[in-house]
């Protein structure tokens, strides 16, 4: 069975420009505050490993989320990492890993980034199997327009996965009833 181009570099993406307006009808009840969060300190980096410039913009919808500036449903943090429900999931329990400190992409990340990002991808890969009942996992990562990241703040999309099954198509905004009903059931695969 043909699946979806998993390189959608050009999908439609509501929250690009209003990503507020996604939540602003639903009650704050059903979101967890992700103020706890660390909060962002400003950075200028710049990614310099490809010769290129690119400086991290802290504007970006993550880093509004890691500042609690706008709602998320929270999965898991530890000190250096977020993990939280994608709004638009190609998947049930399609969820994001970001560190809590500003970085691009892989591209500017650092070691330390990555490792602890990659620890807390693993240890909800599982819950996320677990909670679920998948058979395999699906990780995607973008990296700069040209491929297909949209959101600039590395992030590493959990897919979980059931063979036959294809991934759903991007751009969709799920319910947020149903968001929040596969969160508590990944918090407590978690447990
Ligand atoms: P990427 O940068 O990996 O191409 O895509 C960004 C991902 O972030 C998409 O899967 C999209 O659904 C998700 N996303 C975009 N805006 C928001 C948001 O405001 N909240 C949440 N939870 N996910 C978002």
């Amino acid at each position: 069975m043909a699946d979806v181009d998993l390189n959608q570099d050009k999908w439609p993406h509501p929250t690009r420009h209003d990503p507020a307006a996604f939540f602003r009808d639903v009650s704050p009840s059903w979101a967890v505050d992700a103020a706890a969060c660390a909060p962002q300190k400003r950075s200028h980096k710049r990614c310099n490993r490809g010769g290129r410039m690119t400086a991290y913009d802290d504007q970006n919808i993550f880093a509004k989320i890691l500042r609690g500036e706008i709602p998320s449903i929270k999965l898991y943090e530890d000190d250096d990492t977020y993990c939280f429900m994608d709004i638009m999931p190609r998947a049930d329990g399609h969820c994001l890993v970001i560190p809590k400190t500003p970085c691009r992409n892989v591209l500017d990340a650092s070691h330390d980034q990555l490792a602890s990002a990659m620890k807390t991808v693993q240890l909800m890969s599982h819950a996320v199997m677990k909670a679920f009942g998948a058979e395999g996992v699906t990780l995607q990562q973008f990296n700069e327009d040209a491929g297909g990241q949209e959101v600039y703040h590395l992030h590493f999309h959990i897919l979980p996965r059931h063979a036959g099954v294809s991934l759903r198509p991007p751009g969709k905004m799920a319910e947020m009833d149903v968001l929040n009903a596969q969160a508590a059931q990944i918090r407590a695969a978690l447990e």
